[in-house]
């Protein structure tokens, strides 16, 4: 595509981005397309001939907009919800252009030091120590696999070498709690360690790993020959957002020689706020830790960053060098390639470093605040009616809670929060989500997007009332 070209297209799809923006509320947040549409609309082959560009563009909002699930929407509330920024948007477009492949410091010094300046200030507006180093992947879940690789590098040092099958070996044990991300099982599943290595550790009330029953399970399994090797703790669980104890796990797993990961990749941004300096002890204690800056850091998806004090684990435990990309200057720079099972990666650092810069410490800590206050404004909504209940406490932007009515005590309640959810969803102003908290059924309403204001919650309890009014006089 020559130059002129170029420029006059992507004019169109600014236009187009910036329109996108302002008008994203006129949009359903939750795709209204039936399964097979988007295949339906498309051919069979790829195009044998050249097709005008236009063609493609006009497929966007044909095809594409209409079977898009809008997660930069303000009535985005399920699952965790995120916000892909203009700074890291326009920064996506120059890390495309430049194309950047940064497997060595050769083959991008740009990708391979900007990751390292804009991870150090991450780590640093976090409060974490300054010995601690950063890595950017894609997701969390590949994060959370490195540090179990590195536990496992600790627990077995030959395991890079002579693998885990055929030998003797103990079977060798991870700790999380109930309530820890399903990215834990896969990585206990990809390491070889089996998925019956992993103990799931019972919750209190408030959905908080037990440490007594942590201490419990660890002195079961050293009794019973099984080797202990990490423990996982979470600040900001999937489910309800609740907080493991992570200063106590951290007491344990010093005592018992355990690699500590903390899976903080929702809540681990609320590090930088000094209400949260609560946060820190804990943080300060762990052997890696996982935040993801694509989930409550505003940048568009995907980028994940492992922080940990002993990178020189990870680099044990992966790199390793063919001939045709050994380098005369090795010794004095880092290459990315050697912290991780990915050799090329893109250039991600740049859209984080455009957030950070664009929004400020300040400004990152005011939007991530008042997203606080969202959250704990329509919990006091939920407590205050009493035809619903809250169901965990709201230590972050995440409440979770379902309609109790009175005359609805027979009733299937799991049944009836599954119909509100749907009733609210086909709204198209609205998406949210559930859970199962103590084996019931709860809606989880998540807040995190930059454009969402408090009309947008009251138009979610507006749509909740109208929803749970409408089951009841069928
Ligand atoms: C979202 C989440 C993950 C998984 O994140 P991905 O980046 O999608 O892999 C892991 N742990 C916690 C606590 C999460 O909230």
């Amino acid at each position: 595509m020559p130059p002129d070209e170029f420029r006059r297209h992507a004019h169109t799809l600014v236009e187009w981005a910036a329109g996108y923006f302002e008008q994203i509320e006129t949009h359903a947040v939750l795709s209204q397309v039936e399964p097979g549409d988007v295949r339906r609309a498309l051919p069979d082959h790829a195009p044998e001939q050249p097709e005008p560009f236009e063609q493609v563009i006009a497929d966007l909002d044909r095809i594409i907009l209409p079977a898009a699930t809008h997660w930069n929407h303000p009535g985005f509330f399920a699952y965790f919800a995120i916000t892909g920024s203009a700074p890291g948007v326009l920064m996506d477009l120059v890390s495309s252009a430049l194309n950047q492949q940064a497997m060595l410091w050769r083959t991008s010094p740009a990708a391979t030091e900007l990751e390292e300046v804009t991870l150090r200030w991450l780590a640093r507006l976090m409060h974490l120590p300054d010995v601690v180093e950063g890595v950017i992947y894609d997701t969390a879940s590949i994060s959370t696999l490195h540090a179990l690789a590195a536990a496992r590098e600790v627990a077995v040092p030959d395991v890079r070498t002579k693998g885990l099958a055929g030998r003797d070996l103990p079977r060798l044990r991870v700790y999380c709690s109930e309530h820890a991300h399903s990215s834990v099982d896969k990585a206990v599943i990809a390491l070889g360690l089996g998925h019956e290595s992993l103990r799931r550790i019972p919750a209190d009330d408030a959905f908080s790993m037990r440490i007594d029953q942590l201490e419990v399970a660890i002195a079961d399994d050293l009794v019973a020959g099984i080797k202990p090797i990490a423990v996982v703790a979470t600040i900001g669980t999937t489910s309800s957002t609740s907080v493991d104890d992570v200063d106590a796990v951290a007491t344990i797993a010093e005592r018992e020689g355990l690699w500590l990961h903390v899976d903080a990749a929702y809540a681990g941004v609320m590090a930088m706020v000094p209400e949260f300096a609560w946060m820190r002890a804990g943080l300060n204690r762990a052997d890696s830790i996982v935040v993801n800056p694509h989930k409550w850091l505003f940048t568009p998806f995907d980028l994940s960053v492992l922080f940990t004090k002993r990178m020189d684990v990870i680099r044990q435990a992966f790199s390793l060098t063919p001939e045709y990309l050994k380098t005369s200057e090795a010794g004095t720079v880092k290459n990315l390639m050697d912290t991780g099972v990915q050799l090329g990666r893109r250039f991600r650092a740049l859209k984080l470093w455009a957030v950070l810069r664009y929004f400020g410490a300040e400004g990152v800590r005011a939007r991530l605040r008042e997203h606080c206050r969202l959250a704990q404004l329509f919990a006091s909504w939920v407590d205050a009616d009493p035809d619903w209940e809250r169901l965990a406490p709201v230590p972050f932007s995440v409440v979770c809670f379902r309609a109790c009515p009175p005359e609805a005590a027979a009733r299937d309640l799991d049944a009836l929060t599954h119909a509100i959810i749907d009733r609210v969803n086909k709204s198209g102003d609205v998406f949210i989500s559930h859970t199962s908290l103590n084996n019931q059924i709860v809606i989880r309403l998540a807040v995190g997007n930059l454009r969402t204001e408090e009309r947008h919650l009251r138009r979610a309890w507006e749509l909740l009332h109208m929803a749970l009014k409408e089951l009841e006089t069928p």
